[in-house]
């Protein structure tokens, strides 16, 4: 056992904490918060960089990394810079492994190369008003029209960042049986026929949650996620992005809540009341010491999920033990971090106020905690 990154993951990790010093700042984060921003300008820069490659195939233009390159990555990306960690999502996350994992040989050929330089960007649309948790209750018709054609009718709600996305990623029912009969198209976000509303959210705003419409939208059956022989498989295209989906969410709350606990040390160490720093006082520390080890141990859950994942064992029950550990601890731990700095935590100027907001999400968001803890009662054999 090894707990250490190699020699090269460490100073990818590195390049990555210069990256972001260099090109992101506090004051961007706040920025494209308050104005509900999607800041596109970094993509360049980070594709400079090659970060969108690490987790592609060289094949394709990669550099052949995995899972736990890919925790890394979203772990730094999102303690340094919301900013940063937002462009490498779309791209990398929401269009990339769905590609990836379930593409035809074509699409991989022709998107990926894309997404590694940054020009291209996509989101998933899934949930409907009658399927959240209960997925396969999708409605939205994908029926077909001429042997080449299929026309999109239906509503997707709570879709991150389809403003912004080239492709939509839109799960759709091709066939009345319930899991055999659910198709993902690749819509063009311009195609006559689609309509984006962006709705008004608590946190994480530089993303934004769009209503999206479909209204006789025509896609060639080329864009069948993995092509035309890839009809009524979409249910196990999603199911097979689960896991890195999994590992991206806990990692990113692992980050949320590091830098939420490093500010209240660092506020605790200066802060003074009575006559001495509060960090002096026993209840203070012991906030600190529950916020290191949950961060700790959270830590460690993603990255024995995403070292399973790159040993290409089973990992689905890992996946869902780090997801709903690390997205409940981080908000428990910005909200004591909160506590630890006081009054000014509560002002809109403050980050630990935003990063609160933003780790509300976690227990929600890619699976509500609840449906993860029935996957992994289901491995426990308690199903
Ligand atoms: C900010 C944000 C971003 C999002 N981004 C996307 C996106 O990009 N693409 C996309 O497709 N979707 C997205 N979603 C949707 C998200 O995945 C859903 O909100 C989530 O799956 C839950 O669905 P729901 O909100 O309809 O809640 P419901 O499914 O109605 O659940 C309500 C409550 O009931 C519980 N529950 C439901 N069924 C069971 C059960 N069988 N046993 C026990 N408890 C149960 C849930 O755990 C939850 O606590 C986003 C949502 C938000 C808020």
């Amino acid at each position: 056992m090894d707990f250490n990154f190699t020699p090269e993951q460490e100073a990818y990790r590195q390049m990555i904490r210069a990256f972001v010093k260099r090109e992101t700042s506090p004051e961007l984060d706040r920025e494209i918060e308050e104005n509900e921003r999607f800041p596109e300008e970094l993509m360049p820069k980070l594709a400079g960089t090659g970060i969108y490659g690490v987790c592609f195939p060289e094949e394709y233009g990669g550099t052949g990394g995995n899972a736990i390159d890919f925790a890394l990555t979203v772990e730094e990306l999102a303690y340094g810079s919301e900013a940063a960690a937002a462009c490498y999502l779309l791209p990398v996350f929401f269009a990339g492994q769905m590609i990836l994992l379930n593409g035809s040989e074509e699409q991989k050929k022709k998107y990926l190369p894309q997404i590694i330089a940054g020009k291209l960007k996509g989101c998933f649309a899934l949930t409907e008003p009658g399927a959240g948790s209960d997925a396969a209750a999708i409605v939205t018709k994908g029926v077909a029209d001429g042997p080449d054609h299929f026309v999109i009718n239906g509503y997707k709600h709570y879709i991150s960042g389809a403003d912004v996305a080239d492709y939509i990623m839109t799960c759709t029912r091709t066939d009345s049986d319930r899991y055999n009969g659910i198709t993902i198209f690749m819509v063009d976000r311009k195609a006559p026929g689609v309509s984006i509303r962006k709705v008004a959210k608590l946190g994480s705003r530089c993303m934004s949650l769009c209503e999206i419409t479909y209204e006789n939208v025509r896609v060639p059956k080329e864009m069948i996620i993995g092509g035309p022989e890839a009809l009524d498989r979409g249910w196990y295209q999603m199911m097979s992005s689960l896991d890195m989906e999994r590992i991206m969410v806990a990692a990113s709350h692992v980050a949320l809540a590091q830098k939420a606990y490093e500010q209240a040390l660092e506020h605790a160490k200066v802060r003074e009341q009575f006559g001495r720093v509060i960090s002096k006082f026993q209840a203070i520390q012991w906030q600190l010491v529950n916020m290191a080890i949950d961060i700790e141990a959270g830590r460690n859950l993603v990255y024995k999920a995403a070292w399973k994942a790159a040993s290409g064992d089973r990992m689905s029950m890992d996946g869902s033990i780090a997801k709903v550990f690390c997205t409940e601890m981080a908000a428990r731990v910005t909200q004591s971090a909160m506590q630890v700095v006081g009054g000014q935590s509560y002002l809109m100027e403050s980050d630990l106020q935003r990063w609160t907001r933003m780790a509300l999400l976690g227990p929600i968001g890619m699976g509500t905690n609840n449906i993860q803890r029935m996957i992994i009662a289901t491995a426990l054999g308690l199903v």
